[in-house]
């Protein structure tokens, strides 16, 4: 079960995002859990600060190296009390300049047993300290956030979903976009007709084989459409299979 821990300067930030809904039920139940470590409880700055001007000159201000990882350290030495074995945890940054998260990604955190997320914020952190712990370095994408809250955030979420137990419905984690290297086909619910629009005839046939086949032509023309990276990806995987694909 992966125990979460999110090293941040706004701790109720991740922690209102990330105690609602099915991650809140998640970590009453015990399935997984989630702890945001405040940085600025670490400084040992008399005034609390947390951050300071950049060698060389340049705008903005840098986190600093000693409450980074002082926080680190406390949640480590908790880890290493609670379990005298050595300790192998990932301490992620999340960063503009890391590798871009993917389901992939999160499928593989999902399999460990302690991640350790360090948020940075204003120009970002000194680098001596994320040498020194930092083991993977990961972006959301190509754009420049306030702080690495709402990246962490996304990345726990994704992650934690994966989880055994988390979701009620096992099923779905494994047919939703992604999964199989598709996007996943377009669904729907009650009533049959809506605004002059039906339900594809074959959902309603109670046929799963032509279900089944209906759903995966649909994931591949739209996976086509939308995102012909990943069909691209999927069908030179199916065909070294399968022989030819023929959507
Ligand atoms: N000066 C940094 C640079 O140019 O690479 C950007 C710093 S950004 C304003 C402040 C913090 O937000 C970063 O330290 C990081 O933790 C977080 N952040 C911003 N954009 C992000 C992204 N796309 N993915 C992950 N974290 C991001």
């Amino acid at each position: 079960m992966p125990n979460f821990h999110i090293l941040t300067l706004f701790p109720e930030m991740v922690m209102q995002g990330l105690h609602t809904s099915i991650l809140g039920r998640a970590v009453k139940s015990g399935t997984i859990s989630i702890e945001a470590v405040n940085i600025r409880d670490y400084t040992t700055n008399k005034h609390g600060r947390v951050d300071d001007y950049t060698y060389g000159g340049g705008a903005g201000m840098l986190m600093q190296a000693q409450p980074v990882y002082d926080a680190y350290r406390s949640v480590v030495s908790r880890m290493e009390q609670k379990d005298d074995k050595n300790i192998k945890t990932r301490v992620i940054y999340t960063t503009p300049q890391g590798k871009i998260f993917c389901q992939e990604m999160a499928q593989e955190l999902a399999g460990e047993e302690e991640l350790i997320f360090l948020c940075g914020h204003y120009e970002g952190i000194d680098e001596r300290v994320l040498q020194e712990i930092v083991t993977d370095e990961i972006s959301i994408g190509d754009y420049v956030l306030t702080g690495g809250e709402l990246p962490a955030m996304v990345m726990v979420d994704a992650i934690a979903r994966l989880v055994p137990g988390v979701l009620h419905n096992e099923e779905s984690a494994g047919t939703e976009s992604f999964a199989d290297g598709l996007l996943e086909y377009p669904q729907y619910s009650r009533p049959e007709i809506w605004h002059d629009r039906q339900v594809p005839q074959i959902l309603l046939s109670g046929d799963h084989a032509k279900v089944d086949a209906w759903r995966l032509e649909q994931a591949l023309i739209r996976t086509k459409e939308r995102r012909p990276d990943l069909y691209e990806k999927y069908r030179k995987a199916h065909q070294a299979v399968e022989g030819k694909l023929t959507i």
